[in-house]
């Protein structure tokens, strides 16, 4: 997985213009290969034409690539290596459970490593979620929810709730259900005659451009409730399955708290319905926001939650499913059985190594210093860049921070997708001069909002390295923008 260059579709004439891609960020520094000649390599990378670098070591918070660079990696990848690189205690727990059980089929046997992952999921729910099914991605785990939710609903009784209602400009995966969810244009494009035509759209919270003069934060957020009011209505309140959303919004819109109420709000209009809250915390789950799970800050507990990047934080690929025990009650009442499997459920290694990495955000307090450092990051970022007439908002909540650029500050005109400014800024950060990797995000390929330059470094990083982060940020930000 690249930052997020798994988003890009292919370079080619006919399709949407790429930006804030990892795939536009090596373009910008380095020429691709030349006309009709043989690519350099056999990997179908985001850019078919030009590699990213190569990275050959990993450790702590650096990258070292083939030609010697050293980055201090404050994205970890997409949101993922929340503990670093290389931690030794995770890479005991992978070698111990290879050394034990390296893969079972979970249809016919369960591990100790599943069962304890699970159990700890739950746990951290105070059982509230009762279930877990484990798989290897964020987007397969939204499959699963999208897939249990309707299963929830036949077996009900219900068979008439075929709908999902979505929110504009999100990211949920690039499967096929998954980018039926997905709000961001760009991406629907090309396969859009192949996505379900069961999903709607309302607008996500986003205060920055979706807040009208005057309104306060309660008004915007009633107008919010208002809208998907109006959208159960118009589709038939009984005909809805479930409304999905990131608790907090990541890469498209680029690190958006939810405002205050709006969860509650959108949980009390579900239930009114007796429709399924699907949170995705792909990526604002695991701790990336300063508590285990998102949502708990505002103590909305959902029906259907999926989980990845921090859970495994890149030692395995890793994700899950979260079932309320309500909704498992309905299944484990009707058929008994989830009609649905994957060959690598539940992989023991990768079960493993997230138990690893869960009890070391444990036991050495990492949820704390993400809380404490978390608004040090921001207010240090708004110091240091909250007054360039480019910076339209600095915004996050725990390690998950955006920087929005604009063109025009006064009326926040993002500037023309073109410019490619968030790719720009990110191939510019792996420079030898700057040595920081960065995660371009937003929606310029959507038209819809600015680039959005992301950090989301790991849990165990120190003031100091805050400190580091802020100014190679900053410098590199100044320098992309020709300050
Ligand atoms: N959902 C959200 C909110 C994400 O940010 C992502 C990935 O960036 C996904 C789903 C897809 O997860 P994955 O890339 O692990 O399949």
């Amino acid at each position: 997985t690249t930052a997020n260059g798994h988003h890009d579709p292919p370079a080619s004439k006919s399709l949407p213009p790429q930006t804030g891609t990892t795939a536009q960020a090596a373009a910008a520094t380095r020429p691709p290969t030349t006309n009709g000649s043989t690519p350099t390599t056999s990997v179908l990378h985001a850019n078919l034409n030009s590699p990213p670098p190569k990275i050959v070591s990993a450790s702590g918070n650096y990258l070292t690539t083939s030609t010697g660079t050293q980055i201090f990696d404050a994205t970890g990848g997409a949101a993922v290596s929340c503990l670093g690189h290389a931690h030794p205690r995770v890479k005991q727990a992978i070698v111990d459970q290879l050394d034990t059980v390296e893969y079972t089929y979970s249809p016919f046997f369960t591990t100790d490593a599943s069962e304890r992952l699970a159990e700890r999921l739950t746990k951290s729910t105070n059982g509230e979620m009762s279930k877990v099914f484990i798989v290897s991605s964020g987007t397969e785990a939204i499959e699963a929810a999208l897939k249990l939710a309707r299963q929830y609903f036949v077996e009900k009784g219900e068979p008439e709730r075929t709908r999902f209602i979505a929110r504009e400009q999100s990211y949920h995966g690039n499967t096929l259900g998954s980018l039926s969810v997905g709000g961001h244009k760009a991406r629907r494009k090309v396969y859009e005659p192949l996505l379900s035509e069961n999903v709607s759209f309302v607008s996500p919270p986003y205060p920055y451009r979706g807040m009208k003069e005057g309104e306060s934060e309660e008004e915007y957020v009633q107008r919010l409730g208002q809208e998907l009011e109006g959208e159960f209505q118009r589709v038939g309140p009984r005909n809805v399955c479930a409304f999905v959303a990131e608790t907090m919004s990541g890469l498209t819109l680029g690190a958006v708290p939810p405002p205050k109420n709006y969860l509650q709000t959108i949980k009390h209009i579900c239930d009114k319905h007796g429709a399924l809250l699907i949170l995705d915390e792909v990526m604002s789950g695991m701790g990336r926001t300063g508590t285990l799970h998102a949502w708990s800050q505002d103590s909305v507990t959902p029906h259907l939650q999926t989980v990845a990047k921090g859970l495994g934080a890149g030692y395995q690929p890793i994700g899950a499913l979260l079932v309320h025990r309500h909704v498992v009650d309905v299944l484990s009442h009707g058929t008994g059985s989830f009609v649905h499997s994957q060959t690598y459920q539940g992989h023991p290694v990768a079960c493993a190594a997230a138990c690893a990495v869960q009890k070391v955000v444990e036991e050495e307090g990492l949820m704390q210093n993400v809380r404490e450092l978390g608004p040090v990051l921001g207010k240090a970022l708004q110091k240091r860049l909250g007054g360039h007439a480019n910076v339209g908002e600095v915004r996050g909540r725990g390690f998950m921070w955006g920087i929005e650029l604009v063109q025009d500050k006064p009326s926040k005109t993002p500037f023309p997708a073109s410019k490619k400014l968030a790719a720009t800024i990110h191939a510019t950060g792996l420079r030898e001069e700057f040595g920081i990797s960065l995660l371009p995000g937003g929606g310029v390929a959507d038209g819809t909002n600015g680039d959005v330059v992301m950090l989301a470094p790991a849990y165990n990083i120190t003031r100091e390295d805050v400190e580091l982060i802020v100014e190679r940020t900053a410098k590199v930000v100044e320098r992309a923008l020709g300050a």
